[in-house]
């Protein structure tokens, strides 16, 4: 494995964008010379490209064969894909942070046929307590809130497929998706982005969607948008776009997937320092947002204090090397994060021990 040719520089343990991995370097390189970044995206040297690293992806994410996967520019733009290929539907949101408030209100801006529930971030989902629309027949979820570093479990998720057979359910896995093990079954679109999980530059995004999510877009044929999700899919069936993709990223994304290990090594790995990490805030009197343990983050940590305790703590691990993601929406000063991403060696996490053993 190539490492880190510059010394100087710092690790970055933001959530995003964060560390990529470090093989991107020669990926770039082998990028340019392969002549890809110069060809046409209707060519068959592009169209191959494409079809391996879907496939690649369904192998080393456990994907089902029967769900599309599709290159999108942004976490952001697979909203408004959602949002706009099922306009005529009631959307329903549920929330406990930054980013799932975000997705409701672009959703309402394009139609206010939406609502949403927020729920606290020490709280489980309960799916008795909350307040579903009559006709959930979209139904919005963030599955890890990058922004207060709490996830919806595995087993939350199964319960919602289970009330919301018939509903398209939506789920935002930005900073969990090729971190942890989901249960593609339980959803019928998920997105993510590649600057997360998947140690990639920025500027490209990832939806995954089901084959009766793909019915029903066809069904409902909204289709006045480049990014309609009728459209998306008519391209897709010979693994194209409707726009010029992002083909250095779908190049890196490739080459990445062929170094890295099937998704449950990965997420083992991630979850393996997790203890290590919860047991060292334990003994540091260090206290993350949420007090409810079952309900943090695999990859996301967001550790609280006073904006005073937190400047002082960056800036003596930046002195360090070290590099702490700030808070982010209503917790930017009260807390800062700690991205627990693969791309992140295991030694690299031994020096964050060793920093908070010294605090
Ligand atoms: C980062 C993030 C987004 C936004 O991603 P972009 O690629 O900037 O659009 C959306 N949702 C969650 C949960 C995120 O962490």
């Amino acid at each position: 494995m190539i490492q880190n040719q510059n010394t100087k520089q710092m690790i970055s343990f933001y959530p995003g964008p964060s560390k990529i991995y470090p093989q991107v370097r020669e990926f770039m390189l082998e990028a340019y010379d392969s002549g890809i970044l110069s060809s046409n995206h209707r060519s068959t040297e592009f169209i191959s490209l494409s079809e391996e690293t879907i496939s690649l992806m369904k192998e080393k994410l456990n994907i089902p064969q029967d769900y599309t996967v599709f290159y999108t520019s942004s976490a952001t733009e697979c909203w408004e894909i959602i949002g706009q290929s099922f306009i005529s539907l009631n959307s329903f949101h549920i929330y406990n942070g930054a980013f799932g408030k975000k997705w409701l209100d672009y959703r309402n801006r394009l139609n206010p046929n939406s609502s949403g529930h927020s729920f606290g971030i020490d709280e489980i989902i309960n799916l008795e307590k909350t307040p579903f629309s009559t006709t959930t027949e979209v139904l919005c979820l963030t599955q890890n809130e990058t922004s207060n570093g709490t996830q919806v479990s595995n087993t939350i998720l199964t319960e919602i497929r289970q009330k919301f057979q018939e509903s398209i359910i939506c789920i935002d896995a930005t900073s969990s998706m090729g971190g942890v093990v989901l249960e593609w079954e339980n959803a019928d679109i998920w997105l993510a982005s590649v600057q997360k999980c998947f140690g990639l530059p920025a500027g490209m995004g990832l939806m995954i969607c089901s084959p009766k999510a793909i019915k029903k877009a066809i069904k409902f044929g909204h289709n006045q948008h480049y990014n309609s999700l009728s459209f998306m899919t008519e391209k897709m069936q010979d693994f194209q776009t409707t726009i010029t993709p992002n083909v250095l990223n779908v190049f890196l994304l490739n080459r990445v997937l062929k170094t890295i290990p099937n998704i449950s090594e990965i997420h083992q790995k991630l979850k393996a320092r997790k203890e290590v990490f919860l047991s060292l805030c334990e003994e540091k009197k260090l206290f993350q947002l949420s007090e409810n343990e079952a309900t943090l983050s695999d990859t996301v940590f967001a550790i609280k204090g006073t904006p005073e305790e937190i400047e002082k703590l960056k800036s003596e691990a930046k002195k360090k090397g070290i590099l702490f993601g700030n808070g982010y929406g209503k917790w930017k000063n009260t807390s800062f994060r700690i991205a627990n991403f693969p791309a992140l060696e295991n030694a690299e996490w031994g020096k964050l021990y060793s920093f908070f053993k010294n605090v």
